[in-house]
């Protein structure tokens, strides 16, 4: 069955390349992926390099994301960048990484306030969730995903949520992680059903069926066309394996290839 949701293929770059760099990549890029909605390619490059990248970029090939930004507008944060000052580059914004929540202590508050700060700036949040290795062992899955799912929603109202894109990222398989393993499309399959019966209960059923879920943890060249054939799966986010333009586009056009055959 055709699914009624676009499907995304996000880079995050992380803290690498320099706006040069970050030019270079795109110029190729741009060069190899058609123009086109679907899947829609998104590149979530380092705060530095976006304006660069936006008088560059083609919008009908790619959009460009922000990986991180403060959800205040303006005022005295001295070192932090807010959306407001980066909505014209980009419409798109990672929010709530396991690298922001772990590494940099980001709260579930914070978080919250960055998913309504996107909104109300016209970006399109993608609010990461996943249990930790020690959940999942504990058998907290569901309760982490609840968890991190309604707090990261608190501030979204019915008429908004139309306007989030939710990524699965289990902690314990993200390549950074140092004993990051793959995870199992069933496992996938499964996070994917009780984030939309999470969102169906917050929501209702049909504003549910129609938010995008995203995969991302270790997804390489190789391994892209498996999780894309998980049901309700709407894409990848891609770590590691974003960081050759190559391998990269690759992966877009086994998203374009088995999205449109469906
Ligand atoms: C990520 O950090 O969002 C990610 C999915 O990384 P990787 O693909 O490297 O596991």
């Amino acid at each position: 069955m055709t699914s009624p949701r676009k499907t995304y293929i996000i880079a995050n770059w992380k803290m690498n390349f320099t706006p040069g760099e970050a030019s270079l990549y795109l110029n190729r890029l741009q060069k190899r992926i058609p123009a086109g909605r679907n899947p829609q390619v998104v590149l979530a490059a380092p705060t530095v390099a976006l304006q660069t990248l936006s008088l560059q970029i083609d919008r009908r090939q790619c959009k460009l994301a922000a990986q991180n930004f403060y959800w205040r507008d303006y005022g005295a944060f001295t070192g932090e960048t807010s959306i407001s000052q980066i909505r014209s580059f980009v419409d798109y914004a990672l929010v709530g990484h396991s690298e922001r929540r772990y590494i940099f202590n980001e709260s579930q508050e914070d978080i919250a306030q960055k998913v309504a700060a996107a909104i109300r700036n016209g970006v399109t949040p993608v609010l990461c969730i996943g249990e930790t290795a020690l959940e999942r062992k504990d058998g907290e899955t569901a309760a982490a995903i609840y968890n991190q799912l309604t707090s990261g929603l608190h501030e979204v109202s019915k008429e908004d949520i139309s306007k989030v894109i939710i990524a699965y990222e289990p902690v314990w398989a993200i390549s950074s992680n140092k004993n990051a393993k793959p995870a199992k499309p069933a496992d996938i399959e499964k996070a994917q059903m009780i984030i939309r019966q999470d969102l169906a209960h917050l929501y209702g059923k049909d504003i549910a069926e129609a938010v995008p879920i995203l995969y991302g943890g270790s997804v390489n060249a190789d391994t892209a066309a498996g999780y894309l054939e998980i049901e309700g799966i709407d894409g990848l986010l891609i770590g590691g394996a974003s960081l050759i333009a190559d391998t990269f586009c690759a992966i877009v056009e086994t998203a374009k290839r088995i999205k449109n055959e469906r």
